[in-house]
């Protein structure tokens, strides 16, 4: 949408947030739960901590969780509250004054803030501020709520700026504030990104992904609604709206490839739900075959699916190489085409002579798809079916997942045959979006990069 975007075959995650109010050594807590969090973003991440003398200290770097918070450091930030981020940047670059959590200063004080999502209305709203004569540090969009909050604190209090804040902006965001010694936690509306809350020992956390909970070693208490802002200090938690708007969209790639296997998103387990993607693939489209592959990681559970209903066994035809570096960030296209048969290698004995039922969870550019089928075509496969696991991907995200732009899209600009020819496979089939949608028991969810419905205005985003 705004600023360079980097050239991919693989759908890109912006960020993760999470926060911690009243317990001990909190940054420590906190290092396990973004390092849960590190698939949401590896470029950058870093957290602010609010210490005994109530002064905010903040540590952040560009790389993974390890590298930038080494053992030593953590105890560096001493404090029994703090917020976090993991952060893939998609609509600035990755420079360090972009890596949040934000710090900033107001009149009511010094507050840190990070944020999930991306607002689609910030150039209207950052036009105008600057017009006032504010000052950006960064280039990030999520600089400007906490450019707003700042603008409404005075002594009431944050809720009624946090709120204000909220009212004005559009899109997506899930949003954590440290300000004043206590925790706030906010979802948009639309309710586009996950935010759960949790009870850790004698205090609070709240994360992006419940896997984080789990690895902070917090109980999970519910997820925080669309529209609602949560304040966590010495009271407990207390919760306010800041829209009543009727909405629910969480992100259908949350569910089918963003969110970890292990994470309940507003009551549904993600694994569960790829297996029920499995078995409505095979009721939609049953293709005969010897063996079902899963494309590893994200398409295993749903290979799985289609394993257990179609009767036909599941085998690990790919390896994964988890160790070598992600091929979006080789620029040439000659190194990414080398650098998915670095990451993918196909198990000859299992695949050789094979009738196979391929299962994905999505098709972007179509090259990675590509480079896959010859792969296993190279190691003997007789025939290649490729399958998956949601509908056709052919519109861009705007709210807060690196798509690309529509021309990068095979999606937007080819049919399934068409498709089909592209990636060399003998058949290929997509999940229905009804079909989807029973898989998330549930009504709605964006579908926006399938259907091109948008659930808010784009103010101009798309053109
Ligand atoms: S457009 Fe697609 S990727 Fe973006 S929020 Fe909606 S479902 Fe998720």
């Amino acid at each position: 949408m705004k600023g360079q975007r980097i050239s991919l075959d693989e759908l890109h995650e912006e960020c993760g947030v999470l926060g911690i109010y009243g317990v001990e050594d909190a940054s420590h807590r906190a290092f396990l739960g973004l390092e849960a969090l590190q698939h949401r973003g590896q470029q950058a991440c870093g957290l602010a901590v609010c210490g005994p003398d109530r002064r905010l200290r903040i540590r952040k770097g560009a790389g993974l969780v390890r590298d930038v918070f080494p053992e030593e450091s953590l105890s560096t930030l001493p404090g029994d509250t703090c917020i976090g981020h993991v952060r893939y940047p998609t609509t600035a670059v990755g420079g360090r004054e972009n890596i949040q959590p934000f710090s900033i200063t107001s009149k009511a004080g010094t507050f840190a803030y990070a944020h999930n999502g991306n607002i689609v209305n910030a150039d209207e709203i950052k036009a105008s501020l600057e017009e006032h004569g504010h000052l950006f540090q960064s280039t990030s969009d999520s600089e400007l709520f906490a450019h707003l909050i700042g603008m409404g604190a005075n002594a009431d209090g944050w809720v009624r700026s946090i709120i204000a804040a909220a009212n004005q902006l559009d899109g997506a965001f899930s949003t954590v504030v440290l300000a004043g010694g206590i925790l706030y936690a906010c979802r948009d509306k639309y309710g586009f990104r996950p935010l759960s809350v949790g009870r850790l020992e004698g205090g609070y956390a709240v994360a992006s992904e419940t896997c984080a909970l789990n690895a902070m070693g917090a109980e999970f208490l519910r997820d925080i609604e669309p529209g609602e802002l949560v304040v966590i200090g010495p009271d407990g938690i207390q919760s306010y709206r800041h829209s009543q708007h009727p909405g629910r969209y969480m992100c259908a790639m949350e569910f089918i490839y963003f969110a970890r296997p292990d994470s309940d998103i507003e009551g549904c387990n993600v694994h569960a739900f790829r297996k029920r993607t499995g078995r409505l693939l095979f009721e939609e489209h049953p293709v005969p075959a010897d063996i079902v592959v899963g494309v590893p990681d994200s398409s295993l559970s749903a290979a799985m699916g289609y394993s257990e209903a179609s009767g036909i066994p599941l085998e690990r035809g790919l390896l994964k190489n988890i160790y070598v570096a992600r091929t979006f960030i080789q620029p040439a296209q000659s190194l990414r085409d080398l650098g998915v048969r670095m990451k993918m290698s196909p198990i000859r004995s299992v695949v050789e002579s094979k009738s196979l039922i391929l299962i994905d969870d999505s098709i972007v550019r179509g090259t990675t798809s590509r480079q896959i089928v010859r792969l296993l075509r190279d190691a003997g496969a007789r025939e290649v079916h490729m399958l998956i696991a949601s509908p056709k991907y052919a519109w861009p995200c705007f709210y807060g997942i690196d798509t690309g732009t529509s021309d990068q899209l095979i999606g937007a600009s080819h049919t399934e045959q068409e498709i089909c020819e592209f990636i060399g496979a003998d058949s290929l089939h997509y999940l229905s979006e009804q079909a989807l949608l029973q898989a998330s028991c549930r009504t709605t969810l964006c579908t926006a990069c399938f259907s091109g419905h948008y659930p808010t205005a784009l103010y101009g985003a798309d053109e």
